[in-house]
């Protein structure tokens, strides 16, 4: 591990002086320290920055919910607005990571985390994201955990976070704070970056900017949601393939599809044109199988993970047919 500064912030004023600095924030530590000890990261100054008073989750006035970003996974899973309005949410969540991961994890590190390709983890392979410009050892390599959705020549790592899905799914917002005091909001689909020809900039964030909530929006329609995993294993284990899906149905008919999977995208992947065939129609098995065909529109696969293309269409049309039942 290299040597790093350390510092506490005691407020909130003091993290962002430090981050307009150029520290690195840190809070549970799940995956910076991990890849500091393996020395893939290499920052020079870390701002703790857990004391801050960013650990609520909060119903708003219109309904939804506002995440505080230093609520660990296991309390946003076990919250009881979270669990009565966003249950895919806390599925997300509970099938992620371990129990002990789980109760230091924080939401902002969560929606952070680097992803899982061998490749940059190894420091003595070639990666774009790790080092721009050095090329993509995945391409040509064992690459049957990688992305089928928005990948380039230059990287097609998975995004590896399972609740990020969940998020997507929702339309969640991320909440920032600039060390000019200053507050945007942006929607959790810009908020993470595709690779293009840039994979090592993940993250539409500024300088020293502080992740401060996330927040899923008021449903007008009450949803009923759920999230499937599909793994090699079944715990402790990141996804090949999986479905966050959100459905308000009345009278016979589909009003509102919130869809988005996982594991095959270099960032949670939303399936628009899955909620646009869901709405306006009746549920029916012959519906989701239909629905669940266009999951995998503009995939492209590589050498070992072509099998991801109807794993992926499978798991979509399996969790439509939970949420929504069997007809
Ligand atoms: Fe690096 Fe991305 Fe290629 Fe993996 S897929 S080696 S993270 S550039």
């Amino acid at each position: 591990m290299h040597p790093f500064a350390y510092t506490r912030a005691t407020d909130t004023r003091e993290a962002l002086d430090a981050g307009r600095r150029g520290g690195r924030y840190i809070a549970g530590g799940t995956t910076l320290v991990d890849l500091m000890r393996e020395t893939v990261e290499r920052p020079e100054s870390l701002v703790d920055i857990s004391g801050l008073p960013l650990r609520e989750v909060l119903v708003t006035k219109e309904g939804g919910l506002r995440i505080g970003a230093l609520v660990r996974m296991g309390e946003v899973a076990a919250h009881p607005a979270v669990r009565a309005a966003f249950p895919v949410v806390s599925q997300a969540l509970e099938l992620s990571a371990s129990a002990q991961l789980r109760n230091m994890a924080t939401i902002g590190g969560n929606i952070m985390q680097r992803t899982r390709c061998t490749y940059f983890r190894d420091v003595t392979a070639h990666c774009n994201k790790r080092e721009p410009g050095s090329g993509c050892a995945a391409l040509h390599g064992v690459n049957r955990g990688h992305a089928i959705l928005g990948t380039t020549d230059h990287c097609v790592a998975t995004h590896p976070s399972d609740v990020a899905v969940a998020f997507a799914a929702l339309e969640a917002t991320v909440h920032l704070l600039g060390p000019d005091g200053r507050e945007r909001t942006l929607p959790f689909a810009d908020f993470l970056l595709k690779p293009g020809s840039t994979p090592h900039h993940e993250q539409a964030l500024r300088q020293g900017e502080l992740i401060t909530a996330v927040e899923i929006p008021a449903h007008p329609r009450p949803l009923k949601s759920g999230y499937l995993k599909v793994r090699d294993r079944q715990s402790y284990e990141f996804a090949l393939t999986s479905a966050a899906v959100a459905l308000h149905i009345r009278g016979g008919v589909v009003r509102e599809a919130k869809v988005a999977a996982g594991g095959v995208g270099t960032v949670p992947w939303k399936l628009s044109e899955v909620e646009r065939h869901l709405i306006g129609r009746r549920p029916s098995d012959a519906l989701w199988a239909a629905a669940a065909e266009k999951a995998a529109d503009g995939a492209r696969p590589l050498t070992h993970n072509r099998f991801k293309v109807a794993l992926l269409r499978r798991t979509v049309e399996r969790q439509l047919r939970i949420v929504g039942g069997s007809k």
